[in-house]
């Protein structure tokens, strides 16, 4: 049986090393040494999860609660604990020095925290509590549901914390609120396994791509080696990662790397990975939500049209108006969403299902199969005509000219644009290769003003991690809130820009900044959704830092008018 302490001390120590091979050694050389139970929760926590992938599960805790908690364990108030906040910028550095205030109990609260690290050595003493043991409990947490889950989960990370030391406390908060971060995910976990257990780290890839459970893989590899590694397949009822695709700026360049290429439209809806297994018929998002119940139509769909016993189908669900064009994206997640009251929703957003790929039929798996055949076993197997769900088109090609047409088609009829496909390419789970190829008209833009921010956390900490975007509405003279920004933002443009921001913060609470407005953002984004949670009334999908518009005033940046009209032209 493995202390909660010694993978304590394995994260300390990972997250002191810059280099991903040498977090490798060390977490191989973990794995090798703890019990075959241990092996599987292990893989989990150290990426700072719970559940396997295939789950499509998340622990879900509020911070809140986890205050509630960390303020009983330490016996120091709820304020008290978000100045701490405000001062380390992460949770789980507030835990630790929480929980250090508690243990030093003869100084006073501010005068413990002029000290770096609480001083006296008793916050360092190891807990008692295993490996198991915490993530039982996490998995309990995380599981509870219904009259009273609040409190019990307070009371369980209350039992956590005072079972463990505050260092370790440090890092079950951090996998508590899904914020470990120490540098390790599925690569890593993944070479770790291939070096413990001497199997090659291709065919540990190839049983993670078809159980979507690096735990199990770990287990497999340790019991059986290569051999077990090799027998692992796809489950019907697991879903399994999606294949995605890469941006392509011309036709003509995606031709450059191929001799054919196989061209479908790009539906504008939301990817569905179908299980069939006899009547039993299982959804999946891209996230691999299950969104079964809420599907009643597609499940019907499926069970008239797909001829085969057991089957693992990929596409895209699209929602089309009367007039034969896509309805918004957000009308599909309606769909996906729904819990109650299914069947009217059904009526109002009829969804159509355009299967694209094929990755398992009766006992056979078809990922490493090409293309081409997967295809042509999706037609053998989808009844031609049935309501609500068919084959897409794929036009197999090596003219450019031939793919700009059916782009030309697919832009028209108001979907995306065209996917770029190599025939002879294997369903590669996960990954976003240069096998599938997305083209897209050029994205808009719009240049929106920063009305506030949020301070970021780990390895953001101490900097502004997103941005508040406002658009102007000149009938009302004021600055509405449409969305926000934080994503593919580099570590210096961070900096630059939180050092540019630190002027303008007018009011700070907790980690939300309200900033004067002044400096002005070219936005990109995908489409513009309208939204009941900003004050603008609309949201933008996908958005995305261009530039910051020094040649800008506030004056100048768009208008309210303006994006009314863009969500108008973009409908029809
Ligand atoms: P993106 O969401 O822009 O990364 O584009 C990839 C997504 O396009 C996939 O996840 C699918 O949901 C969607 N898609 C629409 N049509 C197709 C198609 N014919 N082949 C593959 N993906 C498609």
């Amino acid at each position: 049986m493995t202390q909660f302490s010694e993978f304590t001390d394995l994260c300390i120590q990972i997250e002191s090393i810059p280099g991903s091979l040498e977090m490798t050694d060390v977490f191989a050389e973990f794995l090798k040494n703890i019990d075959d139970d241990e092996l599987a929760v292990s893989c989990y926590m150290v990426m700072g999860e719970i559940f396997p992938a295939w789950t499509g599960k998340k622990l879900g805790l509020g911070p809140n609660l986890l205050f509630s908690a960390l303020s009983k364990a330490a016996g120091i108030s709820l304020d008290q604990i978000k100045a701490l906040l405000r001062e380390t910028g992460d949770i789980g550095e507030t835990t630790y020095r929480a929980l250090c205030a508690d243990k030093k109990s003869q100084s006073t609260f501010s005068s413990f925290f002029d000290t770096e690290d609480g001083g006296d050595g008793s916050c360092s003493a190891g807990g008692r509590l295993s490996i198991r043991e915490v993530y039982d409990r996490l998995k309990e947490i995380a599981d509870a549901s219904g009259k009273g889950a609040q409190s019990q989960k307070i009371k369980s990370l209350q039992y956590l914390f005072s079972e463990s030391s505050p260092i370790e406390s440090k890092y079950i908060s951090r996998i508590a609120l899904e914020e470990l971060r120490i540098g390790i995910g599925e690569g890593i976990v993944r070479d770790s396994i291939a070096k413990a257990f001497d199997v090659p780290v291709a065919q540990v890839e190839f049983a993670f791509m078809v159980t979507n459970d690096l735990g199990e893989v770990a287990a497999a590899s340790k019991k059986g080696g290569v051999d077990a590694l090799s027998h692992q397949h796809i489950q019907v009822n697991r879903p399994v990662k999606m294949m995605l695709a890469q941006v392509t700026n011309s036709i003509e360049g995606a031709f450059a790397e191929l001799n054919e290429a196989a061209i479908e439209w790009k539906f504008d809806g939301a990817r569905l990975q179908i299980h069939k297994n006899g009547n039993d018929i299982s959804l999946f998002t891209r996230r691999l939500e299950n969104v079964t119940n809420s599907m009643p139509d597609v499940v019907k769909a499926v069970l008239e049209a797909v001829t085969a016993e057991n089957a693992v189908l990929d596409g895209e669900a699209v929602a089309i108006d009367e007039s034969g064009k896509p309805r918004p994206f957000q009308d599909i997640l309606r769909r996906f969403r729904r819990k109650y009251d299914v069947e009217n929703t059904s009526r109002d957003i009829p969804i159509s299902v355009k299967l694209f790929d094929l990755l398992y039929v009766d006992g056979v798996s078809y990922i490493e199969k090409p293309l081409i055949e997967r295809r042509k076993k999706l037609s053998e197997i989808i009844k031609p005509g049935a309501n609500g769900i068919s084959v897409d088109d794929l036009e197999i090609t090596n003219d450019p000219e031939v793919a700009a047409e059916i782009y030309r088609q697919a832009i028209a009829a108001g979907h995306e644009g065209i996917m770029i496909k190599n025939p002879n390419s294997p369903y590669s789970p996960g990954k976003r290769g240069k096998n599938w190829l997305k083209k897209k008209p050029v994205m808009d833009t719009l240049d929106l003003v920063v009305i506030g921010g949020e301070w970021g956390s780990g390895k953001r900490k101490n900097k502004i991690g997103s941005y508040v975007l406002a658009c102007y509405d000149n009938v009302k003279n004021v600055y509405l809130e449409i969305g926000r920004v934080g994503t593919g933002l580099s570590d210096e443009l961070l900096d630059a820009l939180t050092e540019q921001f630190s002027e303008l913060i007018e009011v700070e609470n907790g980690v939300t900044l309200k900033i004067k407005p002044e400096v002005v953002f070219e936005i990109a984004f995908e489409e513009i959704q309208k939204s009941p949670n900003y004050p603008a009334g609309y949201a933008l999908r996908f958005p995305r830092l261009i530039s910051v518009r020094e040649d800008k005033t506030i004056e100048e940046i768009d208008t309210l008018e303006k994006i009314e009209r863009m969500y108008q032209g973009q409908k029809e």
